[in-house]
């Protein structure tokens, strides 16, 4: 391919409105143009990169038994009505009306939609198991819609759908997607982790999410390095570390702290590890306030919290309410005396902390040698706390870690939520009628696109893995009115094409550092430069993005060699 033949479209400035480096870099680089708010067009590079993860999806879905149809993106209301999501699924669905005043919407998933097809030609357990997929556009009118591809209105899913007679169907085709989505994302050439999306949960494993490591990810994931054990922060249990023997308790003792608002404050104080001190933190929930206990060194988890009160309310106490509705002095509460007077939980860990500091429930004092069950009650004990880095892995025992990332796909069981809710029913083996049990598997084609970039690029741009690269390799000639060299650039070009490299040759009337710094920027594994001297002895440069190693080759042997390389861990994405 000749650069000339194509759309190339870079740009020097960062977008204004590009918050973050993947979204620059795909804009900067001509991948991909907004037309309006997390709606983009994607460009001819852009295009072919988004082309090759599909191919690596399908390829995948196809080898795991996935069969691959295509579905309307305009749904009608009444099958959202049967499933009962119509009403339910607020303001993030495209609803509209045909000139009849019929409701469709545009689908932001399609359970509903495949699941009506199952029940429509599924008759006998004799069909099953069924594994069905598309690759499509999906729309959600997102609340924040940012971050480019990463959170658009539309984007592009793989969405699949297994159909088993039972449980134990599901657990296999489950078993399956799991498998395929590990080998998908590895080709992608991208690190990820798995998250048990509820790691807490009795015989859990019900959903699965994959993650691409990358700073500006939305979640955040505690992993481990030593087993494959990975949970998002706010939903990762923490046990309790093991206790050494219990101290021998001392006498309660009241102490002057002055202006020790803090945990830390108090603890420097008193020359004490923050880990001793408890520390008390204050809601309104449902107009109720709610007192929780956890270690000073830990921080409160509120979705554990509001999970345990079985409420989404839940306001931490302003200076007011703590004066007003729980009648302490801020800085100073603590949970001596305070039985009867507030609901008062506490984190598991606290129940083994002995002769530890509180506040004294007065300005200015606190108490030494708090231990429960002589000094205080609470309502309750529970894993409360929010998990952090250099916890005891709940798996292995070793340290975790801590990073962020992003969600670029998700395994689920339904079960027979839907199949149940729109009659999708086949004969069993003795003639009875069952509802089809189901599961469904996405991944964010679009955003795992972005993710690559988030994940790998330097300050010259990105630097692409080479399976989904735009091109693997650029050939630039120094000279590109010099014909000679023009020639030798056409010439390999053509050579590493037919040997399976996809490559373009930079035939653009530019000058050589503004295609150096498009390669740059583009990412194009490999860089391969052509100038006055290749003609007689033969050798080529070539560059390589990700280590910016250089190397002069005979352009003869260029094609096989390259092969080799990025065929092998060579290239180090
Ligand atoms: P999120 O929590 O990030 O909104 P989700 O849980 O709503 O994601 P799913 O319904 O599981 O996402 O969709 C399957 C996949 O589709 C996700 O794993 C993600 O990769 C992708 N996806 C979801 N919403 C968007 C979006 N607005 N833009 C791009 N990709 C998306
Ligand atoms: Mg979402």
């Amino acid at each position: 391919m000749r650069a000339t033949e194509t759309l190339i479209s870079t740009l020097r400035e960062v977008p204004a409105d590009a918050d973050i480096v993947s979204h620059q870099l795909l804009l900067r680089s001509g991948m991909l143009r907004k037309v309006a708010a997390g709606i983009y067009t994607i460009l001819p590079l852009g295009h072919r990169v988004l082309l090759k993860i599909e191919a690596i999806i399908r390829e995948e879905m196809n080898r795991a038994g996935g069969i691959e149809l295509l579905m309307p993106i305009i749904q009608p209301a009444e099958l959202w009505q049967q499933s009962g999501r119509w009403d339910v699924y607020g303001p993030e669905l495209f609803r509209l009306k045909d000139r009849h005043e019929r409701s469709f919407c545009l689908g932001p998933t399609h359970e509903e939609l495949f699941t009506e097809l199952v029940r429509q030609e599924i008759r006998s357990y004799r069909q099953l198991p069924l594994m069905l997929y598309q690759i499509q556009n999906k729309y959600r009118d997102e609340r924040r819609p940012r971050f480019g591809l990463l959170r658009g209105r539309e984007f592009i899913m793989k969405d699949l759908y297994s159909f088993d007679i039972d449980e134990n169907g599901l657990d296999l085709s489950y078993r399956k997607m799991y498998a395929a989505y590990n080998r998908i994302f590895t080709r992608c050439g991208l690190d990820f982790r798995v998250v048990d999306a509820d790691p807490g949960a009795i015989g859990g494993n019900d959903t699965h999410e994959f993650m691409v490591m990358a700073d500006t990810g939305e979640a955040e994931i505690v992993f481990c390095s030593a087993c494959d054990y990975a949970a998002d922060v706010e939903k990762a249990p923490c046990p309790v570390e093991s206790q050494t023997a219990p101290a021998a308790l001392q006498p309660l003792q009241r102490v002057r702290t002055p202006g020790t608002h803090t945990v830390s404050e108090v603890a420097e104080y008193l020359g004490i590890p923050a880990e001793q001190v408890l520390k008390i933190l204050m809601y309104v929930t449902d107009d109720e306030p709610v007192a929780v206990l956890v270690r000073g060194d830990r921080s409160l988890n509120e979705i554990k919290l509001k999970n345990y009160l079985h409420t989404n309310v839940l306001e931490i106490a302003d200076e007011e309410d703590i004066a007003g509705r729980f009648g302490l002095p801020q800085g100073f509460a603590g949970p001596v005396g305070l039985g009867g007077r507030v609901r008062l939980l506490a984190d598991n860990e606290t129940k083994n902390l002995s002769n530890a500091v509180a506040g004294a429930n007065e300005p200015d004092f606190h108490y030494r040698n708090v231990n429960y069950g002589r000094d205080y009650q609470v309502e309750d004990f529970a894993d409360f706390r929010l998990a952090q880095e250099g916890d005891i892995c709940p798996k292995c025992g070793q340290p975790l870690q801590l990073k962020r990332g992003i969600e670029i796909g998700q395994l689920f069981k339904l079960g027979t939520k839907y199949s149940k809710a729109m009659g999708a029913n086949v004969l069993d083996e003795s003639g009875r009628e069952i509802a089809v049990v189901m599961g469904c598997y996405g991944i964010g084609v679009t955003r795992t696109l972005a993710a690559a970039v988030e994940q790998w690029h330097d300050q010259d741009g990105i630097i692409w893995p080479s399976s989904i690269a735009p091109y693997e390799a650029v050939i630039i000639p120094v000279g590109q009115h010099d014909s000679l060299q023009a020639d030798l650039a056409e010439d390999l070009c053509r050579q590493l094409t037919d040997s399976g490299i996809d490559s373009i040759y930079d035939d653009r009337p530019e000058r050589p550092g503004v295609k150096f710094k498009d390669a740059d920027l583009i990412g194009y594994p490999v860089r391969i430069v052509i100038n006055r001297d290749s003609a007689t002895d033969g050798l080529v440069e070539i560059k390589w993005r990700a280590s910016g190693a250089v190397e002069r080759i005979p352009k003869d042997t260029a094609a096989a060699y390259l092969r080799h390389k990025l065929t092998t861990d060579d290239y180090p994405l």
